[in-house]
C-alpha cells in the first residue's frame, strides 16, 4: 500500500525543485495544503503581500491540477488544522520546505514533535536557501557578521545542489466528507473597497511560470551590464525576481544554476562579472536569512544595541508626507509613489527613501519597515528589517550612520536626465534636467512655464538638507557618548 501524504505549502508556492513536494508525491497519494493564518504574534502579510499571494496560490493551484493534483486551502492555526487532517485522512507522512524567522521555526519543531509521538512521519527541507543559516559559521563555528566573509564561507562550501524537476504526476489524496476546504477568493486576500490593486495588476504577473519567464528575460537582457546598470531606476536594470523569490515561485537554487549555465554557454548576454554580482546579490538575500534566523528580532530590535539610545523623533505629519511621496524631493517621491502603485521600489531608491526617513528626518528605521511591510509586494521577513537596520547603521556589516545620503546629488547620479522622476512625479514633468532633481532652485518664469506653483501643484521640501544633516550628526553623538 502506497502511504498518504500531506505537503505542507508555505513560502514554496511553485512544483519544481520543492523537495518537500517531491517527497510527498513520491510517498503516495497527497494532500497538496495552504494555511492563511494570521501570523500569529507575528505581523500578518501586508495589503501587497497578500494581493501577490492571492494570485500565486490561483496559479499554483491550477499548475497543480494541470498535474492531477488538487490545492486544499484552509484558514486558521495551522498546527491545529494539520494535526486534525492527520487524523481525518489517516495521513501517513507530513513534509514541509522549513522557513527561518523566530516563530515559523519553534512552530514547525513542535508540530513535528507531536506529530512524530503520535506516529507520523514529518520531513523537513531547504528549499528557500542555497545554504541553510546554520551552515555558513566563521571558524570557531559563531554566526557571521560581515557580508564578505559569509559570501567567501558560502561560496567555499561548493555549487548548490542541482534543482529538481516538478513531479510528473501529483495523485491528490481522496477527502472525506467532513473536511471543509475553502476557496482561494473564500480567503478574501484582494482588496475590493476600495480596490487600489490596479497598478499592481498592470506591473505583475505572479506565479511560478512567470517567475520563469522572468529569469529568462532578465539572463538574455538587462544582465548585460548589470554591474553599473542596477544602480540606475531609470533603466529596466535589475532581475525584479524579488517578489517571485519571497514566495517561492523560484528558487535560488535555479537562479544559480540558470545564470551559471547561461552565462557559460554564452546564452546570456552579460560578462562572466555580471553574473558573479547578480549571484553576489542572491548573496545578500542569504546573508540576511541568516541574520533572521540568528537574530529573530530583527524587525524589532536593533542588531546594535548602541542605537537603542538614538533620539528618534516623532513627527507624523512628516512620517505622512514620505509615505504619501509629497517630501518636495522629486526622487524620494518617486521612489514612494513607484511603491504605492506598483508595489516594488527600485533598490538604488530604496536606499535613498530609507536614508532620508531614518536621517534628514530623524524617523525610527522601523516605521520605514513597517511602511515597506505593508506596501511591498516582495515584503520580506529577512530582506527588509536586514536592509532597514543596514541604512539605519544599526545592522550587522551596516552602512556607517553618517553616510548620509543627499537625495538631489543621488538623483542627478543615478537619474541623470530624470526619466524615472518624470515618471512617477508627472507634475514637474516640465521642469529642464537641469532643475528637475531641486525644483526648488528653478526661476520663477521656469516654474510658470512648467505650470508649478511651489507649495500648490508640488511641494516645497519638508526639510532642509543641510539642517537635517547636522541634526542627524548631532543626534549620532548621543549614541556615540552612551
Ligand atoms: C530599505 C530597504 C528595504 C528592502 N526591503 C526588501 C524586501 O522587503 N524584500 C526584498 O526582497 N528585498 C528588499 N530590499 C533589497 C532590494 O532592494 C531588493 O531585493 C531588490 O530591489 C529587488 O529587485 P530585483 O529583484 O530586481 O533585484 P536584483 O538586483 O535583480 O537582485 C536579485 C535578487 O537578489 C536579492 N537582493 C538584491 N539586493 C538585495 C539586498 N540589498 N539585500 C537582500 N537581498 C537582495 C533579491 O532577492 C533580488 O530579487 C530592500 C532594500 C532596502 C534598501
Amino acid at each position: 500500500m502506497p502511504a498518504t501524504s500531506l505537503h505542507w505549502f508555505r513560502d514554496d508556492l511553485r512544483l519544481a525543485d520543492n523537495p518537500a513536494l517531491t517527497a510527498a508525491v513520491a510517498a503516495g497519494p497527497t494532500l497538496c495544503l495552504y494555511v492563511l493564518d494570521g501570523g500569529g504574534s507575528r505581523r500578518p502579510l501586508g495589503g501587497a503581500s497578500l494581493w501577490w499571494l492571492s494570485k500565486s496560490l490561483a496559479a499554483l493551484e491550477s499548475a497543480l491540477a494541470k498535474k492531477g493534483g488538487r490545492l486544499v486551502v484552509m484558514r486558521g492555526d495551522p498546527a491545529t488544522i494539520i494535526t486534525r487532517l492527520v487524523t481525518q485522512c489517516s495521513i501517513d507522512l507530513v513534509t514541509w520546505n522549513r522557513r527561518y524567522d523566530g516563530e515559523a521555526v519553534a512552530l514547525d519543531r513542535r508540530l513535528k514533535t507531536e506529530l512524530t509521538a503520535a506516529g507520523t512521519t514529518v520531513e523537513s527541507f531547504n528549499a528557500a536557501l542555497l545554504n541553510e543559516p546554520w551552515q555558513v559559521t566563521t571558524k570557531t563555528g559563531d554566526p557571521m557578521k560581515v557580508f564578505t566573509a559569509y559570501w567567501r564561507a558560502a561560496r567555499q562550501r561548493g555549487e548548490p545542489a542541482a534543482p529538481l524537476p516538478p513531479p510528473k504526476r501529483i495523485e491528490p489524496l481522496k477527502l472525506p466528507a467532513e473536511v471543509e476546504a475553502l476557496s482561494i477568493t473564500d480567503l478574501a486576500l484582494e482588496p475590493t473597497k476600495p480596490d487600489w490593486a490596479g497598478g499592481l495588476r498592470e506591473a505583475w504577473f505572479p506565479g511560478e511560470a512567470a517567475a520563469g519567464e522572468c529569469l529568462g528575460d532578465f539572463l538574455s537582457g538587462p544582465l548585460d551590464g548589470y554591474g553599473e546598470q542596477r544602480d540606475r531606476p531609470d533603466r529596466e536594470g535589475t532581475s525584479r525576481l524579488s517578489p517571485y523569490l519571497r514566495f517561492g515561485e523560484i528558487s535560488p537554487r535555479q537562479i544559480w544554476h540558470a545564470t551559471r549555465t547561461a552565462s557559460e554557454s554564452g546564452e546570456a548576454t552579460g560578462s562572466a562579472a555580471d553574473a558573479e554580482k547578480f549571484l553576489s546579490e542572491i548573496g545578500w538575500r542569504e546573508f540576511s536569512y541568516h541574520l533572521l534566523f540568528h537574530n529573530p528580532a530583527l524587525a524589532a530590535e536593533n542588531y546594535n544595541r548602541r542605537f537603542d539610545a538614538f533620539p528618534w523623533r516623532k513627527d507624523s505629519a512628516a512620517l505622512k508626507a514620505w509615505q504619501r511621496g509629497l517630501t518636495g524631493y522629486p526622487i524620494v517621491d518617486a521612489g514612494m509613489r513607484q511603491l504605492w502603485t506598483t508595489g516594488w521600489m527600485h533598490n538604488r531608491v530604496r536606499m535613498i527613501v530609507a536614508s532620508f526617513l531614518i536621517k534628514h528626518l530623524l524617523i525610527d528605521w522601523r516605521q520605514g519597515e513597517e511602511w515597506f511591510w505593508d506596501t511591498l509586494v516582495d515584503a520580506d521577513p529577512a530582506n527588509n528589517p536586514a536592509s532597514w537596520q543596514w541604512v539605519a547603521g544599526s545592522g550587522a556589516d551596516a552602512s556607517p550612520y553618517y553616510r548620509i545620503f543627499n537625495p538631489v546629488t543621488q538623483g542627478v547620479k543615478f537619474d541623470p536626465k530624470g526619466v524615472y522622476v518624470r515618471r512617477w512625479v508627472p507634475e514637474i514633468a516640465g521642469l529642464d534636467d537641469a532643475v528637475i532633481h531641486e525644483p526648488w532652485k528653478a526661476q520663477d518664469a521656469v516654474l510658470r512655464d512648467a505650470g508649478i506653483e511651489l507649495g500648490e501643484t508640488y511641494p516645497r521640501p519638508i526639510v532642509e538638507l543641510d539642517f537635517g544633516r547636522r541634526r542627524a550628526l548631532e543626534a549620532l553623538q548621543v549614541i556615540r557618548s552612551a
